[in-house]
């Protein structure tokens, strides 16, 4: 395949596309191994890691064991976790943190020095570490990106925006990106011995999402295209209480909330959580999820009550959701908060094993847009932050164990801003309807032929197939899970089989998939050219 492209970069030691917690975690545990960290916008403003607000968990506190978090990770996963990956992810937690704190976290403690821990759904205990309440996300990640700043092995490079990987004889060489849009806009190829993929979610495809805008499953979408496998691409997790005043994305109403007493109920004050489910609100996060979407289906209206669990302490113990409540008029020390479901987190990814390494040589990846068998169908509660820590550091391990650093060339040319493209309102409006929280085999052929036209209008161009490359195997993996398990509900399946695996497939037989679904494909990636 031809490109012109404007600069040809030589990177030195290892190329990680990310600024979230997984991406700066890797690079500060690959020091002294030099890395290019490269990402779309400033560090420490875009991507998931700075809204995540409940916190990590760690077998931290008093009476814990990482056993019992194990335990409680594997339960969440409908069956389908790798219990060794639960294990060794339980197990490294409280190390991880430890790390944390070396880097400059400040974590919310008790009187007499220890970490203070929260309650979440589905956690046995309490297990979450978190800083001033809500905002725990803002100040890790803050402490990363001031750390990488000081290391003098990390260069952080904004304003590039990754639309392809550059693969050569079946390795991953390096990858395409841009610097600007508009008329100056350069396609540099930045090749590196490593590339590490550290993109995040993909909650953005949907149209009612808690995600921000930079989570458009594009590291997935282009390791898909270069052949990686993905695993479980079917498993996305709707949070059961995002804030319902139609905001994009839809701002949080942090589970910790539940596990400070908070009830769920409807218009009229109905509590209905109890008759479903025996943990009540703090059920899993699936569970509660369908529970609200099925009283929204039947017209009622479901709300958070906080006002006798939390009240006049919610300003400061929920700074994040107070000003959010506050900014749509509502007093959530005084009101209930009208809530709905919305897309949040994503179990499937690349398909990465316990050094985080994919399928392709030359790739790993890690955070959320990896799969590493930890979540199974439905992610336990602030496990997400916990699994970035886990394999970023395996990941750094690894590569500075088996990849040598090598000399860099080339300057890179000064970035501008970039705007990064919007996803088509088309594709989200299909995505919340087909691929949410119910699916079926109608539905999701539907989803298909949205995609198909999407691409088409399109011209097949880069960015935008990273999009619907992402969409198309979320689609096809729920096609071919005819069960209902976890985060994945199909009213045509309602029952789970319990002979079902773990989905493990590439974009070529997601395409089988979406042709005997009846949907054109014209996707392969092999026919494209970057644009
Ligand atoms: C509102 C909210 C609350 C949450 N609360 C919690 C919680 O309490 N606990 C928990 O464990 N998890 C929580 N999560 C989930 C968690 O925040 C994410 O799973 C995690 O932050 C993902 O980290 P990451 O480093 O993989 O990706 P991100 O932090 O999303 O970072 C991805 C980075 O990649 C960049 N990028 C993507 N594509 C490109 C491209 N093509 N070119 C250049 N750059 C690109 C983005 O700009 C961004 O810098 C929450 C998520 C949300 C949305």
């Amino acid at each position: 395949m031809t490109r012109r492209v404007d600069n040809v970069i030589e990177t030195k030691g290892a190329l990680i596309l990310g600024a979230g917690l997984g991406g700066l975690f890797t690079a500060l545990k690959l020091a002294p191994f030099p890395a290019v960290l490269l990402a779309d916008a400033h560090p420490g403003v875009t991507g998931s890691s700075v809204k995540a607000q409940g916190g990590i968990a760690a077998s931290v506190g008093e009476g814990d064991t990482w056993q019992s978090h194990a335990a409680d990770t594997v339960a969440a996963g409908a069956g389908l976790c790798d219990p060794e990956i639960a294990a060794l992810v339980a197990h490294e937690a409280p190390e991880r943190i430890e790390d944390l704190v070396r880097y400059g976290a400040h974590f919310d403690r008790l009187a007499d020095g220890s970490l203070a821990v929260g309650r979440e759904a589905a956690h046995s205990v309490a297990r979450i570490v978190h800083i001033h309440g809500d905002r725990s996300g803002l100040e890790v990640t803050r402490a990363l990106v001031d750390s990488a700043m000081q290391t003098p092995s990390i260069t952080l490079m904004e304003g590039f925006h990754a639309i392809e990987l550059a693969v050569e004889e079946g390795r991953v060489v390096g990858l395409f990106a841009r610097t600007c849009s508009g008329p100056e806009r350069r396609l540099v190829l930045m090749r590196a011995s490593t590339v590490i993929l550290a993109t995040g979610g993909l909650g953005a495809l949907y149209a009612v999402s808690t995600n921000p805008p930079e989570t458009r499953g594009e590291g997935l979408g282009m390791a898909a295209r270069a052949g990686a496998v993905i695993a479980d691409p079917e498993f996305v997790q709707f949070h059961p209480t995002a804030i319902a005043v139609n905001l994009d994305p839809a701002p949080l109403a942090t589970e910790a909330l539940r596990g400070e007493g908070a009830i769920l109920v409807d218009e009229t004050g109905r509590r209905f959580m109890p008759a479903i489910h025996r943990d009540a609100e703090l059920a899993p996060r699936d569970v509660v999820a369908r529970a609200i979407h099925c009283e929204l289906v039947a017209g009622h209206k479901v709300f958070l009550d906080c006002r006798k669990a939390v009240g006049a302490r919610f300003s400061d113990a929920f700074p994040t959701v107070y000003a959010a409540c506050r900014e749509a008029g509502i007093d959530p020390a005084e009101q209930p908060i009208p809530v709905a479901p919305a897309a949040h987190y994503h179990m499937g990814g690349i398909a990465t094993d316990r050094r985080g390494r994919s399928s392709l040589d030359g790739l790993w990846a890690v955070g959320e847009c990896a799969s590493t068998g930890l979540h199974g169908a439905n992610r336990l509660a602030s496990n997400s932050l916990l699994e970035a820590l886990v394999f970023g550091a395996r990941a750094a391990e690894d590569v500075r164990a088996t990849v040598q650093p090598r000399p860099g060339r080339g300057t890179l040319p000064a970035p501008a801003r970039y705007a990064s493209p919007p996803v088509p309102r088309a594709l989200r409006e299909a995505m919340t309807r087909y691929a949410g929280l119910e699916r079926d085999a109608a539905g999701l052929a539907e989803a298909l032929k949205v995609i198909d036209q999407i691409e088409r209008a399109g011209g097949h161009e880069s960015a935008l197939l990273n999009m619907t490359v992402t969409a198309r195997m979320v689609v096809a993996g729920a096609l071919k899970r005819r069960e209902s398990r976890g985060s994945h509900f199909r009213s045509d399946y309602p029952q789970t089989d319990e002979t079902a695996v773990r989905t493990f497939m590439t974009l070529a037989e997601a395409e089988k998939i979406a042709a005997g679904a009846g949907a054109p494909t014209t996707n392969h990636p092999k026919a494209r050219a970057v644009r």
